[in-house]
C-alpha cells in the first residue's frame, strides 16, 4: 500500500497520540483514521474550537474522544498526594440518551488504560445514582441538556473546572427544542474553553449557536467533493449470498479482468472461492492465514508474474499485500471494517492503470456498505445484474436495495441496470481523495 492512495495516507500512529490512547485505537481493531478523524483530532489536540460537519456512521465520535482523553491524561489534575482529582473537565451534550449512552461507551472504550471516570446523565432512569457518582468525582460528563439541569439545580455538579464542551449532534438538539436548555447550560460553565461543535447539518439556528458558545472555530467536513479525479470505479453489486460464486464466475468471463484480487471474510470462505473457480476452470491461488509463508510468497509472486488470475485472500492477509498492476478488485463480502474498503479499492487503479472494485452485497450486508457510503461521505453506484439482482432468483423477500438505500445519507448513487455481459462496467465517476491525501 503506498501513501498517496486513498484512506492510506496518514496512520493513528501519526496522529500524536499518547500511546495509552493508541493502544486502546489497537484493541478496537482501527489503523487508520476516517476523513472526519484525520481532520479533527489535530486541531482538537491544539486545543482550537472546532465546527465538525458530520453524522453518525463517519466516526465523528472518535474523532472528539481520543484527543479529549489524550489532552486529559497528558495534564492531569492531581492532588498532592499525586492522585486524580476526579473533577468536571469535560461536559458533553447530546439529544437522546441513545446518543449519550455510545459517547460514554466511547471514553470507556478508548479510556480504558486510564482512570478517567465518565458518567452518562439523562432522563428516564433513577436520579440518585446518577447524584452519587457525580459526587463521587467524575472527569467526564455525557449528558442531556434536561436531566442535567435537574442536577445544577440540585447543585450535585460543579462546573469550575471545565476545559471542554462538546455539542454533539447540535442540529437535532436544537430540532428537539433543547436551546433554552443549552443556554442556561451555557451560562453556568466557564467562558474561557475549548468548544466542539458537530452537527449533520448547518441551518441558520446552529449557525447562530455557534457564533454564540465558539471561539474561531475551524470548519471541518467529510465529503467534501475533490477536484483530484481518481480513476478507480467502483460498484456495488446487490446479489443474494448463495449466488455469489455464479456472478463472481460470470464476471470473470470478461477479457479484461486479467488480474484480480478477491477478498473473503474467512479462510473457509477464501478455499471456497477458490475450488468453486478451478472447477469452473479458472487459475485461482487461496493466501491467508493457514497458509504458510513459503505459500504465501509463492502465491504473490505468480500473481504478479500474472501465472495465476485470482488470488483470493482474506482480511487478515490484505494489509501485506502490495500488488501492482492489479485490474480488479472484488470483494466477495463487504469489508467488515469501513476503512478496509477504502484500503481495498486504493489496490487498484495506480497512476496509469485504471482499476476497477466490485462489492459483492447480499441483504444481510445492506447496513455495512451504508456505513462505508457514510464514512466516505458519498455514495457508490449499484449495478444490478438480472438474474442475480435480490429477488429475481433466489425468492429472497429483501425489499429493494436502491430504496433501502435511499432512506438515508448519503443518497443512493446512480443505480445501474446492465445485462450479463455489460456486468463488468460499472459507471465511471469520481472518488474523493482530498481528505486522504492531505498529509
Ligand atoms: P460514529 O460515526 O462515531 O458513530 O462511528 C461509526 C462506527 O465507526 C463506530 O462503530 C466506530 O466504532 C467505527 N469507527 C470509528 N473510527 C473508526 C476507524 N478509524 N476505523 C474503523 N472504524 C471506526
Amino acid at each position: 500500500m503506498t501513501e498517496d492512495q486513498a484512506g492510506a495516507g496518514v496512520s493513528f500512529a501519526e496522529l500524536d497520540l499518547a500511546p495509552d490512547v493508541l493502544k486502546a485505537v489497537r484493541d478496537a481493531g482501527y489503523t487508520h483514521p476516517t476523513p472526519i478523524q484525520q481532520q479533527a483530532i489535530p486541531l482538537a489536540l491544539a486545543g482550537r474550537d472546532l465546527i465538525g460537519l458530520a453524522q453518525t456512521g463517519t466516526g465523528k465520535t472518535a474523532g472528539f474522544t481520543l484527543p479529549i482523553v489524550h489532552n486529559l491524561i497528558t495534564n492531569p489534575v492531581l492532588d498532592s498526594a499525586g492522585k486524580s482529582l476526579h473533577r468536571v473537565r469535560v461536559l458533553i451534550l447530546t439529544p437522546t440518551r441513545e446518543l449519550a449512552a455510545q459517547v460514554e461507551e466511547s471514553f470507556r472504550k478508548y479510556g480504558k488504560y486510564t482512570d478517567l471516570r465518565v458518567v452518562p446523565i439523562f432522563g428516564g432512569v433513577g436520579i440518585e445514582p446518577q447524584s452519587k457518582s457525580l459526587r463521587n468525582g467524575v472527569d467526564v460528563v455525557v449528558a442531556t441538556p434536561g436531566r442535567l439541569l435537574d442536577h445544577m439545580e440540585r447543585q450535585n455538579v460543579v462546573f469550575d473546572d471545565l476545559e471542554v464542551l462538546v455539542l454533539d449532534e447540535a442540529d437535532r438538539m436544537l430540532d428537539m427544542g433543547f436551546a433554552p436548555q443549552l443556554n442556561r447550560i451555557v451560562d453556568e460553565i466557564p467562558k474561557y474553553r475549548q468548544t466542539l461543535l458537530f452537527s449533520a447539518t448547518m441551518p441558520p439556528e446552529v449557525e447562530a449557536l455557534a457564533r454564540r458558545y465558539l471561539r474561531k472555530p475551524v470548519v471541518v467536513q467529510v465529503g467534501r467533493r475533490s477536484e483530484t479525479a481518481s480513476t478507480v470505479t467502483h460498484a456495488v453489486y446487490p446479489v443474494p449470498r448463495e449466488r455469489k460464486t455464479q456472478l463472481l464466475v460470470e464476471l470473470l468471463k470478461k477479457p479484461e479482468m486479467d488480474s484480480v484480487l478477491i477478498f473473503t471474510r474467512t479462510k473457509h470462505g477464501a478455499d471456497r472461492v477458490v475450488r468453486h473457480l478451478e472447477q469452473e476452470g479458472v487459475n485461482a491461488t487461496a493466501m491467508h492465514a493457514d497458509k504458510s509463508q513459503g505459500e504465501r510468497t509463492r502465491a504473490l509472486e505468480d500473481f504478479k508474474s500474472g501465472k495465476i488470475r485470482v488470488l483470493v485472500a482474506t482480511d487478515i492477509a490484505q494489509r501485506g499485500l502490495d500488488v501492482s498492476g492489479i485490474s480488479h478488485v472484488v470483494n466477495y463480502d463487504v469489508p467488515q471494517q469501513p476503512e478496509d474498503y477504502v484500503h481495498r479499492i486504493g489496490r487498484t487503479g495506480r497512476a496509469a492503470a485504471t482499476g476497477d472494485a466490485y462489492t459483492f452485497m447480499s441483504t444481510d450486508e445492506i447496513a455495512m456498505v451504508r456505513t462505508i457510503e457514510r464514512m466516505m461521505g458519498e455514495s457508490i453506484p449499484r449495478i444490478s445484474v438480472p438474474g442475480y439482482d435480490f429477488g429475481t432468483e433466489s425468492g429472497d423477500a429483501a425489499p429493494d436495495a436502491a430504496a433501502i438505500i435511499a432512506d438515508d445519507t448519503p443518497p443512493a448513487g446512480p443505480s445501474v441496470s446492465a445485462s450479463p455481459d455489460q456486468a463488468g462496467k460499472p459507471k465511471r465517476y469520481r472518488r474523493n481523495v482530498s481528505v486522504a491525501r492531505r498529509r
